[in-house]
């Protein structure tokens, strides 16, 4: 679990404004979930024989003596509050969250105990409309966010009948190959088959190859389902690679599913990971509701940003630094300040506490990363101006009235042009 310190939050900021920004001119609503929910809702919709519900999940026992669990992920609880805030009733939702998930995984670079995501559902709609919508959506965050190189891995699941079909023969045929298993593949065999398709280990990849694939087991409607969402995707030009090995680790995804991978971030690939989830609002005791969504990690995709601009700006403290040599000053060195601010909101102004010699103040200022110091000593104080020091500029100080101050520090902070620099 990391603290995430000034430095970085310019970023992290920049980030999550531009994904707002995205979502909002894709008229998809922000709804705001609590951390905490009932154990049960994780089991029941991510699935008992999962990752994340057997070894990751962080549960506890309130006072009551009630399970509860910090959500490993959104989609259950914004299900949850669908169905409880009759949000999904005759009506189609689209809707995005974001915060803070919890895993107790074995960190490492891009894997946290506490991380976090945005994520975007999209309720009542069944058609491969709404999944090229969703993916497009994606693909124009990589395009705001200026991040290139990510790739799209796509596949589709069917229906649950479906699924259970192939899933009997993908049993026969690893079966038949039991010897060349590895132990974490032959647990899954017997658990949950479907997870041996996504194993990592390369001495296996050639079993894995040659598995009989879902996508010849899959009926009509499944597959015109895909193939309309390919022809959606072709049309917006957003390249994809079809991955038969796709299957995702949660149990309630049907027919699409995809997945963002990078390769710059060594074994942490995914940045963003998402599917169709068609039966899980009936499943927890809603109206039967199509749904798809999907989730970004957003540590990976700061650290993907960082990657592509090592200078990235992580920002300066402030814009401007006030100092104040005569404590007696205080007073009318805040008023100043709060005047500048009230005229200039966009602008950072750190005012100097805690008193100290000019030269003190002006280091200080200097290590701000402000542009400006403005200086109030007893001369200026007795004139009532302020005397201006450029600190990033070969610009001669100069001296403005307190007066005017406010409304000319815009102009002070632009860049230089004759009209404001003095010869
Ligand atoms: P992975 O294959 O990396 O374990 P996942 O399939 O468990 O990912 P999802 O549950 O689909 O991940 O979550 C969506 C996204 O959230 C992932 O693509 C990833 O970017 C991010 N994510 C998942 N787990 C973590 C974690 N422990 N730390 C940081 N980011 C994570
Ligand atoms: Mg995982």
């Amino acid at each position: 679990m990391n603290d995430i310190l000034p430095d970085q939050t310019p970023l992290w900021q920049q980030l999550e404004s531009t994904l707002t920004r995205v979502l909002h001119s894709y008229g998809y609503g922000e709804i705001r979930l609590p951390i905490v929910e009932k154990t049960e809702l994780f089991k029941r919709t991510i699935g008992e024989v999962t990752d994340i519900v057997e070894k990751e999940m962080y549960t506890f026992e309130d006072r009551n003596g009630d399970s509860l669990t910090l959500r490993p992920e959104g989609t259950a609880g914004c299900v949850r509050a669908g169905i409880e805030q009759g949000l999904l009733h005759n009506q189609t939702q689209r809707l995005w969250y974001r915060g803070p998930m919890f895993r107790h995984e074995r960190p490492q670079k891009g894997r946290y105990r506490q991380f976090h995501q945005v994520g975007v559902e999209a309720f009542g709609f069944a058609g491969p409309d709404i999944d090229a919508e969703l993916i497009m959506i994606s693909a124009r965050f990589w395009k705001a966010l200026g991040i290139g190189h990510l790739s799209l891995e796509l596949n589709t699941l069917g229906t649950a009948e479906e699924r259970g079909r192939y899933r009997l023969e993908l049993i026969n045929y690893l079966q038949a190959h039991h010897q060349q298993l590895d132990d974490e593949s032959r647990d899954r065999l017997t658990r949950n088959p479907l997870r041996v398709l996504d194993s990592k280990n390369p001495d296996i990849a050639e079993l894995i190859a040659g598995a009989p694939a879902l996508l010849d087991h899959l009926g009509s409607d499944s597959r015109g389902h895909f193939e309309q969402l390919c022809g959606l995707l072709d049309q917006a030009d957003i390249r994809y690679r079809i991955n038969p090995r796709l299957v995702r680790g949660l149990d309630y995804y049907s027919h699409t599913v995809f997945e963002w991978v990078t390769d710059r971030l060594g074994a942490q690939s995914a940045v963003c990971a998402g599917g169709r989830y068609d039966g899980l609002v009936a499943q927890l005791g809603g109206r039967e509701t199509p749904a798809i969504g999907f989730a970004m990690g957003l540590e990976r995709l700061v650290a993907l940003l960082q990657e592509e601009d090592e200078t990235a700006d992580t920002g300066s403290q402030a814009d401007v630094y006030l100092a104040v040599t005569d404590s007696d000053a205080t007073g009318l060195a805040m008023g100043l300040a709060e005047r500048c601010r009230e005229q200039n909101p966009d602008t950072a102004i750190l005012l100097n506490c805690g008193g100290g010699a000019l030269g003190k103040q002006i280091k200080r200022a200097d290590r701000s990363g402000a542009r400006l110091a403005l200086i109030l000593g007893p001369d200026e104080i007795e004139q009532q101006n302020v005397q201006v020091k450029f600190l990033r500029d070969s610009r001669a100080q100069l001296m403005i009235s307190q007066q005017d101050l406010p409304t000319e520090l815009g102009k002070l902070l632009a860049s230089p042009s004759p009209n404001n620099r003095i010869d």
